[in-house]
């Protein structure tokens, strides 16, 4: 079959098969079904000569230099199909059929926080009257109740007080570790480990190796949000800089911590920017090897000064999300194995379509997620594990649970294999009465 020229016009039989094909792409995702390797020899047959290049030339295991990056984060229609079946096809390749989650909770401690990120609906000044902070006998509460409910993570980030005690994240881990030894601590962010360093006059490396010693597990990749300084000082210019973000991130995996990673897309960002963030990121991976996993955060808007004064973007739409996970996919083949779906922030139906453009995490069940929703986001706060069971079944995948680092808990292949069903016995501690954290989780 010729290769598409993009010069068919409408009418003729080479545009009305085009059409056909691009529809059947797009009613697979619309039901949830998985791409064929039949559909992806079509899809890339169909796509302009550059499209299928880059896109043959990852197929063939070399890594995509930055102009193949940007070439195809800017795909559209035939292009975008071609991508989305090669990121589908790559995830099967790496990590097969399975699905995974984490049983976890969210524990956001404070949201009193002096650095003012634009696109934040959560942090509070002090006197606010929606202001909170948690004791740490009312975190490790949560982390108990969690545990008794099987979860295996806590996963702990909150504001930055400015009366913060040097030692209080020290503290807190110790507080956690000593009731519940054997759970995950997955906490702090970057911007807190530095702020953390700030206050105990530490040098990085050993307040990590505090950190670790105290049974700090892992640590979330936030504060990512674009790696870029230009845009960092629009989104937050009191937010660390792009070199202490890698510093933070590599000292910790030279010391075996490993990290998640993340970028926030859909405000004022350039495909360009996605391009750049997501190499960085290979980069790195490829010297520390200390990434679990990489997690696209679609920009949640409708609290944000960001968008209501910055000029941002209101978020991104269902092909935006379907081209930054896609692209997530193909640019991190080789470097990173697991690309996560954060169903708080684009809902159960558009998750299942990106686990199909080359998703293969469904994230946390999270029992109270207190963090997109001050965004706006109205994903919910709990997604029990029947149901993330019963979602992967919908798209002929494998669910699984997994740990933090992605060791498999238990394959769940057949319906009868799962265990009875059993409603959470949390009692969802009063959430407060305010809005939650807005990077995400992970
Ligand atoms: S995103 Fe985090 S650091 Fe930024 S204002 Fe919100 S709570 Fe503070």
């Amino acid at each position: 079959m010729a290769p598409y020229t993009g010069e068919e016009t409408e009418g003729t039989s080479r545009h009305l098969q085009l059409k056909q094909n691009l529809g059947k792409i797009m009613n697979l995702l619309a039901k949830n079904e998985t791409i064929s390797k039949g559909t992806l020899e079509n899809a890339l047959s169909l796509c302009a000569p550059g499209t299928r290049e880059s896109l043959e030339a990852v197929l063939c295991g070399k890594e995509l230099f930055f102009e193949q990056g940007l070439h195809l984060a800017t795909a559209e229609g035939a292009d975008l199909q071609a991508l989305v079946a090669v990121a589908d096809h790559l995830r099967r390749e790496t990590v097969g059929q399975a699905v995974t989650y984490v049983v976890n909770r969210n524990i956001n401690f404070t949201n009193v926080c002096f650095v003012g990120c634009s696109f934040c609906g959560f942090g509070r000044g002090p006197q606010a009257a929606d202001a909170y902070s948690l004791s740490f006998e009312e975190v490790v509460r949560r982390a108990q109740e969690a545990w008794d409910c099987g979860a295996t993570e806590v996963c702990i980030q909150g504001g930055l007080r400015r009366d913060l005690d040097g030692f209080f994240y020290r503290d807190l881990l110790r507080a956690i570790k000593r009731v519940l030894p054997a759970m995950h601590v997955h906490a702090f962010s970057p911007m807190e480990i530095d702020y953390g360093v700030l206050k105990t006059g530490l040098p990085l490396r050993d307040y990590l190796q505090m950190m670790k010693d105290e049974g700090l597990g892992s640590i979330p990749g936030t504060a990512a949000e674009v790696l870029d300084d230009h845009i960092r000082r629009q989104l937050s210019p009191n937010k660390l800089p792009v070199a202490r973000w890698v510093e933070v991130i590599t000292t910790a995996h030279e010391l075996r911590i490993p990290t998640t990673s993340t970028m926030m897309y859909g405000h004022v960002e350039e495909p360009a920017d996605w391009v750049r963030h997501l190499l960085l990121l290979r980069s790195i991976q490829k010297r520390t090897g200390g990434f679990t996993e990489f997690v696209p955060l679609g920009f949640i808007h409708q609290n944000t000064r960001l968008y209501k004064h910055g000029g941002a973007r209101p978020g991104a739409m269902r092909d935006e999300h379907l081209r930054v996970h896609a692209l997530s996919r193909v640019l991190l083949h080789g470097a990173i194995c697991n690309v996560q779906v954060s169903w708080v922030k684009l809902g159960i139906e558009t998750s299942l379509a990106c686990l199909q453009a080359g998703g293969n995490d469904f994230g946390g069940t999270l029992m109270e997620e207190n963090i997109s929703k001050a965004a706006g986001a109205t994903f919910g706060e709990y997604v029990s594990p029947e149901e993330f069971r019963a979602y992967v079944r919908k798209i002929g995948r494998v669910p699984a649970e997994r740990s933090t680092t992605y060791k498999i808990r238990r394959t769940f292949e057949r319906p009868e294999d799962d265990p009875p069903p059993a409603p959470p016995a949390l009692r969802f501690a009063p959430s407060e009465a305010h809005i939650a954290y807005t990077e995400g989780a992970y």
